[in-house]
């Protein structure tokens, strides 16, 4: 199992500075945003800095790397934001195609899902990411539900992407919000994804607890074990269904709560193993 953060390219050495921390923290994946989240700025990549991570990555023997969307964008909505948004997201997967990057994951919005399918497939066509063998997959992100928002019930999601190379990223404090019992049936829980959505069409997941009750569709993040969740996650990510999965933690960042998040999922995975 390949794990590890989501990472910052913010710094002084921009992407190959998500790869060094990586490589300080012993991660064997990675997520990061190609460009601000929270603004339709693109991002040029500075002289050097595409070959820089490539070289970065290489030298750690490759590295799963998650590129995920702004957070602004909407494939379901309608007019001149869906055209922002499909383009918006081309630009994550030519960035991701560049790169090397294997996944782009995005949240399928709110409004139309007919339009939401349309627009992941028109992103990937304007990025030309079909083309190409090792291009990157694109990943409608399961969602918490509230409002509008689409993607938050895995019958939704396969209408989605169903007939389509699209896949899904499973994120376990979303799923739970919306009302799937991780943390009394995980194993049911796989069994519903491997059923609706096919677990070979769920190559990466998202790990992280839940502040929001059971069902409440709040989407807060919390850490391993801090959370409502508790410890259903540990059966679910232990589960030997899901051993070749790229697990992504997108749990608050800092020293100290780095640490904490490793150590438990490092001794979940060392106890599997041994078992
Ligand atoms: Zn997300
Ligand atoms: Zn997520």
């Amino acid at each position: 199992m390949h794990y590890g953060f989501h990472v910052s390219i913010s710094g002084q050495q921009g992407l190959a500075g998500a790869v060094i921390e990586a490589e300080l923290l012993g991660l064997s994946a990675i997520q990061i945003f190609a460009k601000s989240p929270r603004s339709w700025k693109l991002r040029g990549l500075k002289p050097g800095e595409l070959e820089g991570f490539r070289a970065r990555r290489e030298n750690l023997g490759g590295l799963p790397t998650v590129i995920h969307a702004s957070y602004l964008v909407n494939l379901g909505a309608g007019g001149d934001l869906w055209d922002k948004s499909v383009f918006s997201l081309a630009d994550d997967l030519a960035k991701a195609q560049a790169l090397g990057a294997e996944y782009v994951v995005v949240h399928p919005g709110s409004g139309d899902w007919q339009r939401a399918r349309e627009g992941a497939l028109k992103a990937r066509e304007l990025a030309k990411v079909g083309k190409s063998k090792n291009g990157p997959r694109l990943l409608l992100e399961n969602t918490a539900g509230g409002g509008e928002k689409l993607g938050n019930r895995l019958e939704t999601l396969l209408e989605l992407i169903e007939g389509t190379p699209l896949g899904l990223c499973f994120d376990t404090c979303h799923a739970f919000a919306a009302g799937y019992p991780i943390h009394q049936d995980p194993q049911g829980v796989i069994g519903q994804l491997d059923a609706i959505i096919g677990l070979a069409n769920l190559p990466v997941i998202h790990l992280n607890d839940s502040v929001g009750e059971f069902g409440s569709g709040v989407d807060h993040h919390a850490g391993l074990l801090e959370g409502e969740i508790g410890v259903g996650l540990r059966t679910f990510i232990t589960d030997e269904r899901l051993h070749d999965k790229v697990v992504i933690l997108e749990t608050r960042r800092s020293t100290h709560e780095d640490a904490h998040n490793l150590r438990v999922l490092r001794e979940w995975l060392e106890d599997a193993d041994s078992r």
